[in-house]
Order: structure tokens, then sequence, then C-alpha cells
């Protein structure tokens, strides 16, 4: 598979490059530490395009595919990762999703507005008793005549409670099973009965925002509904398999970012006399953290190259492997990372305890990697 990336693939990089570079680097510290949000940093991240990747031009993307999408998602991810995840709740969550099941007045009225940054959107299906088996919500919609009441709730939703939109996965017809299932477009900021709480104290990923909400009798229309009544396991599955692609591209950011501070740390850091980028051990441990890096990249490209080759495939299981393997190196790269800098790894002088906490996201959302191995094995076993 050639890798080769085309003029416009070297723009969008070169792009998310110089605006992670030129915006998000700046202020990382004081953003760490307040653990700040920064709306006006979305807009922009739109402005430049950033969120048209796989959006048709009709509903106002630039239809550069699934690889440009990861390469720039890397790209932010490996300067501040918690800038990574707009591009999964503007763009792989919310926008394509539409795009993909909504009818044409859902898609007309919402696609371009997540992709321009008016709107601002989320996806919501985790529950406090519900993760890795999804089937096992409670959160229901009940039908009426003038529209659909939700009651439940969700827990660990990112910019739900900055979302003016958002998916909304509930049951229908819970003794349907997963058939039973649908998928809701729900106004955030005008639906009575409906309140997000955002969740102050995380482990990472510090500026980027995550919500609990609750459902109370809340009233939304009934052209809320998107897709078919039962349809919704369907559509969560297929948006995972996107979403998942793009939370690997940021762990390949990550990776690479752990290895760029081992290695100039190496170079400068003297002990016994020389540098210790001349002990073999350190080098081991870079050459582990680089093979794993490339074989990481390579996973990814292939995943979203196969993505724009093939966009009716759903590709799951060539997603999860790359999601297992970039999430698992990127956890690995950076407590590398913290090992090679010694106590100023501990530091928050340096960045690589960041590079940390923010990998370990890596390994669960989207899917844990147990996950993503339950559905390697059931490939393999087919
Ligand atoms: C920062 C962050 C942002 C998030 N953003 C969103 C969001 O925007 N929207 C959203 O809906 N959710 C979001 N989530 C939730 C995330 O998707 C879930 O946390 C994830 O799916 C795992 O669910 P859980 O935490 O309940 O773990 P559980 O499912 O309870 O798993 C606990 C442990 O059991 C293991 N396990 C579970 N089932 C199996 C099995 N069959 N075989 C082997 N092992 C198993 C898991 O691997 C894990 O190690 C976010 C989470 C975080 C941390």
């Amino acid at each position: 598979m050639d890798f080769d990336f085309t003029e416009e693939q070297i723009m969008a990089r070169d792009t998310a490059r110089k605006f992670a570079k030129e915006e998000c680097e700046p202020t990382i510290d004081e953003d760490e530490k307040e653990h700040k949000f920064r709306p006006d940093r979305v807009r922009m991240m739109a402005e430049l395009g950033f969120f048209g990747s796989v959006i048709k031009e009709e509903y106002g993307g630039t239809e550069m595919g699934h690889l440009a999408a990861s390469i720039m998602a890397e790209e932010v991810a490996s300067v501040h990762a918690s800038w990574g995840l707009p591009f999964n709740m503007q763009m792989n969550g919310p926008a394509y999703t539409v795009q993909r099941f909504g009818n044409e007045e859902q898609k007309k009225r919402y696609v371009e507005k997540f992709v321009s940054g008016e709107y601002f959107g989320c996806f919501a299906l985790t529950e406090a008793n519900t993760g890795s088996d999804v089937s096992s919500m409670k959160t229901t919609a009940t039908e009426t005549d003038d529209g659909w009441v939700l009651n439940g709730s969700k827990t660990w939703i990112s910019q739900g409670h900055v979302a003016d939109y958002g998916l909304v996965y509930a049951y229908t017809d819970k003794d349907k099973g997963n058939k039973g299932m649908s998928a809701f477009i729900v106004d955030f900021k005008n639906t009575p009965g409906l309140t997000t709480v955002p969740i102050e104290e995380k482990f990472g990923l510090f500026c980027a925002p995550t919500s609990e909400m609750f459902f109370e009798d809340a009233k939304i229309p009934k052209d809320a509904l998107m897709g078919a009544r039962g349809a919704g396991f369907k559509i969560c599955m297929t948006m995972l398999d996107t979403t998942r692609l793009s939370c690997a591209a940021r762990a390949v950011g990550v990776a690479g970012a752990c290895i760029d501070a081992s290695v100039e740390y190496a170079k400068e850091r003297i002990q016994f006399g020389k540098p210790i980028s001349s002990f073999q051990m350190i080098q081991e441990q870079i050459a582990v953290m680089y093979a794993e890096h490339e074989a990481s990249k390579l996973l990814v490209y292939r995943a979203a190259a196969n993505k724009d080759k093939y966009p009716d495939k759903r590709l799951t299981h060539e997603t999860s492997v790359a999601k297992y393997f970039a999430a698992e190196s990127a956890v690995h790269c950076a407590n590398t990372a913290m090992k090679i800098l010694g106590s100023y790894g501990y530091s928050n002088e340096y960045p690589v305890g960041r590079y940390l906490r923010d990998a370990k996201s890596f390994q669960v959302v989207e899917g844990t990697s147990n996950i993503q191995k339950v559905i390697i094995a059931r490939h393999a076993f087919a």
C-alpha cells in the first residue's frame, strides 16, 4: 500500500501542524493548569476546514477523506491531545453520522453547521452502568402524539455541556433488544427536561470538556429521530468505526511526541560522563518506541486509506487493529518516555506526564482495548 500523500493531504497536514504549533502550543501550560476549553479554538479549527474532510461539498465539507482527517488529528494531538477531540465531536461523530443516516432535511439542517463550528456537537451512548455493553443502556425514548419523551442519563460525554446539538442513543422498543434502539438528534440548549453537568475532575485530556446529562421527561420533536426506528444500534456501531479511527490517529500523534521528547532529552542528559543516549538500554527503549510508532502509523493510514477507497464498507476489524495497537503503543511510549526522563519525567516542567495521562484515554474511549481485542478475535475465528 502506497502512503505517498497527495499534495492536498500534505497541505492539510501542514495546516494542522502550523495550527497546533502557533495556536495550541503557546497556551498549553495555562490551559492544562486551568482545564481550559476554548470554544473559539474549535471555531478556528472549523474555519481551517478541519471538520470537513469526510463531509460532502454540498454539506460544507472538503471531501479530502479519512486519511487527510487522520493525519490532521495526528498532528494536532502530537502537540496537545485535548484538541484532537473536536475532530470526533464535530465531524466523525455527529456530522458524518447524520450525513450517512439522516434524511435530506436533517443533513441540510445540521451537517454544515457542525462542520462550520456554528453548532458544537457531541454523541451520547455511555451511561453509569453502560460502557462496553452498549445494549445494556437504560435511556428510553417513548413516542407520543407529537414527538418523543426521553428519560434516563448519560455520562462521560465529550463536549456534552457545550454542545448545541448531539446524537443520543435510546431504547424505543426495549423488548426488541438491539433492534429496539434508536438514534436521535437532540437540541441540547432548548430541551426542557435535559440538563448537563460538567465532569470537573478527570485524569487527563484536561482541556476537552466531559459531561453528565440527565433526561427527565425531556420532550423532543418527531423529526428528531434519525434513521429508522430500531436502527440505533447499527448507527452507533457504524459511527464508532469512524470515531475509533480518529482516536487511533491521535494516539499516533502522542506516541510520536513521546519519541521526540525522549530523544531530545537523552541527547542532552549527561550521566556517568556521557549523554544517556550513548547507553544501549536507552537506545533499545527508543528503538522499540520507534518501531511501535511506525507500525501504528501504518495501521492507521491503512485503515483510513481503505475507508477512502471503500466508502460503503465498515472496515470494523481493520479499524480495531489500528485503534488497539496505536492506543497500547501510545501508552507504552509515554510510559517509556517517563522512564527516560527520570525525575524530570515526573515534573510538570516537561510534557511527558501529560502525554501519559492523555494516552491512557485511548485505551478506554471509543471501545476499550479489550473490546478491540474481542472484535479482532471474532474476525480471526470467523
Ligand atoms: C475522556 C473520555 C471521554 C469519553 N467520551 C465519550 C463520549 O463522547 N460519548 C460516549 O458515549 N462515551 C464517552 N466516553 C465513555 C467511553 O466510551 C467508555 O468509558 C468506554 O466505552 C468503556 O466503558 P466503561 O468505562 O463503562 O468500562 P466497562 O465497559 O465497564 O469496562 C470495564 C473493564 O472491563 C473490560 N470489559 C468489558 N467488557 C468486556 C468483555 N466483553 N471482554 C473483556 N473485557 C471486558 C473493559 O475492557 C474494561 O477494562 C468517554 C470516556 C472517557 C474516559
